[in-house]
């Protein structure tokens, strides 16, 4: 049995990052980044009110206040998107709206709730700092900076900044394409009604839903017998994709066969039993360059099992630079007998409480409970060594996506 952590370098290791393909950035929302992307402006492109009121030069303003207001000469109006024709002067001010260009002259903005206009004047109740409700040139993006990274995660706003530089078209990591085939003699597809002893292949969509949210495209090879020439015809029906995942059929059970048919069709398997509860059995290897992954059956472990070592697979072939994952030490809410020599993955809920998380976990932790995953918003991880994890102690937890 080998350890997690060096499971999951054997896989990584065996990971390569995937080409990259040009998209609109309308199409480029939750895409990878696959390159550097430098700024050509600056933003904003020119000084710029921040409020509506008074360009001015912020000197004439020196000693005014409620009681000793200043009076300017108000010289002209500028509306966002107007170009000055007027200087601002000792003792003038020009109307100026949200977003207007900072007209030469001026150094300041004073805020119209800051004046009271009388006629061609207005009467400054305020001392302004020089800059003050000025955005200046370049205080958002400087041209030449780099403003996201390649393996960046495109979220709406770096979409926003992309546009506010003009760019039209970016470079995003290809999708990686996942095979999904469930296995089993048990197992029927949905929309058929099962007979006695039969059930309906869940793994098959919480892997897929797993593998969309992972930033990848699930196809789905179906279900095969346990019967070793159609789970071999079924393999080679994902070889076009860039990952291979199996469901069941990895254990010791008479019929599980996975293993033994994915080593005949020339699979070079690198491990088949990690020291992991849920999810001990677990093939990984490769076929022909692809990755396969022979996943436990058990909903839960096929589930975790991903988790642990498809996710990071996928981020990888996308160009992350690592996991994104969101891993805090929460306050364990419940005490928790363990086998040793087995790291643990309980489902739970998490919750930040009185300044620290605290976590208990979410019931039933049975490998085939499917609803011990639903009802979790995390993991706890608990480490090969121990044994006994008593109430009130603090715990690694993973935040799941
Ligand atoms: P196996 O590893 O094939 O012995 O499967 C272990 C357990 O997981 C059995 O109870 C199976 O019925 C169940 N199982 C296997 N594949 C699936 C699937 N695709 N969907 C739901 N349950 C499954
Ligand atoms: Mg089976």
């Amino acid at each position: 049995m080998i350890r997690v952590e060096n499971a999951l370098k054997m896989v990584l290791s065996d990971i390569r990052v995937l080409d990259s393909e040009p998209v609109k950035i309308t199409a480029a929302l939750n895409r990878i980044l696959a390159e550097d992307i430098y700024s050509d402006f600056n933003i904003p492109a020119f000084d710029n009110s921040a409020m509506d009121g008074y360009a001015i030069k912020s000197i004439d303003t020196a000693g005014s206040s409620r009681r000793t207001a200043r009076i300017f000469d108000a010289v002209d109006t500028l509306k966002a998107g107007d170009v000055a024709k007027k200087i601002v002067k000792h003792n003038q001010a020009i109307r100026i709206m949200t977003g207007a260009m900072l007209p030469k002259g001026a150094d300041s903005v004073v805020m119209v709730e800051d004046t009271k206009s009388e006629n061609r004047c207005v009467e400054i109740f305020k001392e302004i700092k020089k800059g003050e409700n000025v955005r200046k040139t370049g205080e958002d993006l400087r041209k030449t900076e780099k403003i996201i990274g390649k393996g960046a995660l495109l979220k709406a706003a770096h979409i926003g900044m992309l546009a506010s530089i003009g760019i039209q078209k970016i470079k995003v990591a290809k999708m990686p394409k996942v095979a999904v085939l469930a296995t089993g003699d048990e197992l029927i597809d949905l929309g058929k009604r099962p007979s006695p002893g039969k059930l309906y292949s869940s793994n098959t969509y919480s892997l897929c839903g797993q593998i969309k949210a992972s930033g990848a495209i699930p196809k789905e090879l179906g279900i095969a017998k346990d019967d070793a020439a159609e789970l071999e015809r079924k393999v080679r029906s994902g070889l076009d994709c860039d990952i291979i995942l199996t469901s069941g059929g990895v254990s010791v059970g008479d019929y599980d066969m996975v293993k033994s048919v994915l080593a005949r069709i020339g699979t070079n398997i690198k491990f088949w039993r990690v020291a992991m509860k849920p999810g001990k059995p677990l093939v990984f290897g490769k076929i022909r360059g692809i990755p396969v992954f022979g996943l436990p059956g058990n909903p839960v472990s096929s589930m975790v099992s991903f988790e642990i070592f498809v996710r990071p697979a996928i981020l990888k072939m996308l160009g992350r630079k690592r996991d994104y994952r969101n891993e805090v030490e929460a306050v364990l809410e419940e005490s928790i007998a363990k086998k040793k020599g087995l790291k643990y993955f309980l489902r739970a809920r998490t919750r930040w409480e009185d300044g620290s998380y605290v976590t208990r976990t979410t019931g039933a932790q049975g490998s085939g409970i499917l609803k011990s995953m639903a009802l979790a918003n995390s993991l706890i991880i608990l480490p090969e060594e121990k044994e006994h994890i008593k109430k009130g102690e603090k715990v690694t937890v993973w935040f799941l996506n």
